[in-house]
């Protein structure tokens, strides 16, 4: 498959009439002019001018700078030099598709690319030098299926299909609840993703949503469907479903730490002020002052203030009996204050040493009607499927996203490598 960078469209009068693969861009005996001239145009019954200006796409790397890519580019560097301090072009990231219009000449014409927030910034010759504008680029989405097959990783399996990080991620976000990937993967372990791919003018901008996606773990198959309909407490918020309409989610995190170790678990132990054996109603997790904790489920804020030994202390009401409490606490976000509403995984603190502590740590709590529980052992409830009075429009929509799911893991179509 060609890549982007080695993609050269050809430019007549404006209408894209012809293109094909040349050899990498960078390559410095690859002059544009000599493109144009390598490809044989027949024009559409002489009403086409011969080519004028060609377009020219190349990918902005990492450790390039906008020299080095207008170099690339095979850009005329006294031409362009006042064009490398402009701000607009300060937007570049790495992985961003520059495209860039020039003349018969190697003169640039135009350029574009999507910066960040999907600012298409655009930048044109006129008659007393280049200006630079921005807009907002209308995005269009693509849906894309893939396949996957671990050998070492769940990144370096997507990497060998092409599938983006960030869809990586998600997949592993998605299945998380049922799949421990550092500990549960297995060489041949497969998966199979539908995702959606913004593009802008046939260019990837960025990856969206997964869609649906099937995990096969140890010979166990796991299936999700994204649904954006589920009003899960009194707000809209849409989650992955198993296509009978189950949550794939656990209605708690295993932890409010993203990454943590347990330096004190649950149970007996000699307290470190009291210096006596006391029984220790929660899991201590080490980690850096500042590290963000997350709520490990839906639910209300009962208290955020302070209190005694706890020090900093924010309390959370979630449905049913459960509730949680996370302490020593270095400080809060301003919004988390009592009966506020707060969504699983958000920010409600941050690590500290306030109240008893030695030093920063998180004093973390799950209790079951008032009772303290195991975090680490306690079963943790599903969270709620989609609700009765939506299942039919759940079956609808997820109807022809687990077709697809069954078209590429059955194998009657060709899979993209
Ligand atoms: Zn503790």
């Amino acid at each position: 498959m060609a890549r982007t960078g080695a993609l050269a469209t050809l430019v007549l009068s404006g209408i894209v009439a012809a293109f094909a693969t040349i050899a990498p861009v960078s390559e410095p005996e690859v002059v544009p002019g000599a493109i144009a001239e390598s490809l044989e145009i027949r024009p559409l019954e002489g009403v086409l001018p011969a080519a004028t200006s060609l377009v020219v796409e190349e990918r902005f790397q990492r450790g390039d700078t906008v020299a080095s890519l207008f170099a690339r580019l095979g850009l005329d560097g006294e031409d362009t030099s006042a064009l490398l301090r402009d701000p607009g072009l300060r937007q570049l990231r790495p992985g961003t598709t520059v495209s860039a219009t020039v003349d018969s000449i190697g003169a640039l014409q135009s350029l574009d690319f999507v910066a960040a927030r999907d600012v298409q910034v655009r930048v044109t010759r006129g008659e007393s030098g280049f200006s630079v504008s921005e807009q907002r680029a209308p995005l269009e989405t693509r849906v894309s299926m893939k396949s996957g097959v671990i050998r070492s990783s769940l990144f370096a399996a997507a990497d060998a299909s092409g599938i983006p990080d960030a869809i990586a991620i998600q997949v592993a976000d998605v299945f998380g609840g049922d799949i421990d990937f550092h500990r549960d993967l297995r060489r041949g372990d497969r998966f199979t993703v539908v995702y959606e791919t913004l593009t802008h003018q046939g260019l990837t901008v960025r990856s969206g949503r997964v869609l649906a996606a099937e995990f096969r773990n140890q010979g166990k198959t796991y299936r999700a469907v994204w649904y954006a309909g589920v009003d899960g407490d009194g707000r809209k918020s849409g989650g992955y479903y198993a296509p009978d309409g189950k949550n794939l989610r656990r209605a708690f995190l295993r932890s409010p730490l993203e990454f943590s170790r347990v330096t004190s678990g649950f149970g007996m132990r000699m307290h470190p002020f009291m210096q006596s054996w006391r029984a220790h109603r929660g899991v201590d997790y080490g980690a850096p002052s500042g590290t963000r904790v997350r709520a490990v489920g839906d639910g209300r804020v009962e208290f955020a203030g302070r209190q005694g030994g706890y020090g900093n202390v924010v309390i959370l009401r979630h449905s049913g009996q459960y509730s949680t409490l996370y302490a020593h606490l270095s400080g809060f976000p301003k919004d988390i204050r009592r009966g506020a509403h707060v969504a699983q995984g958000d920010t409600i603190g941050y690590v500290g040493k306030t109240g008893w502590a030695t030093g920063p740590h998180l004093h973390y709590e799950f209790r079951i009607a008032g009772e303290a529980r195991n975090p680490l052992a306690v079963t943790l409830p599903q969270a709620l499927p989609v609700p009765p009075a939506e299942l039919a429009t759940f079956v609808r929509q997820a109807q022809p996203l687990v077709a697809r799911l069954d078209l590429l893991t059955s194998g009657s179509i060709a899979l993209l490598e």
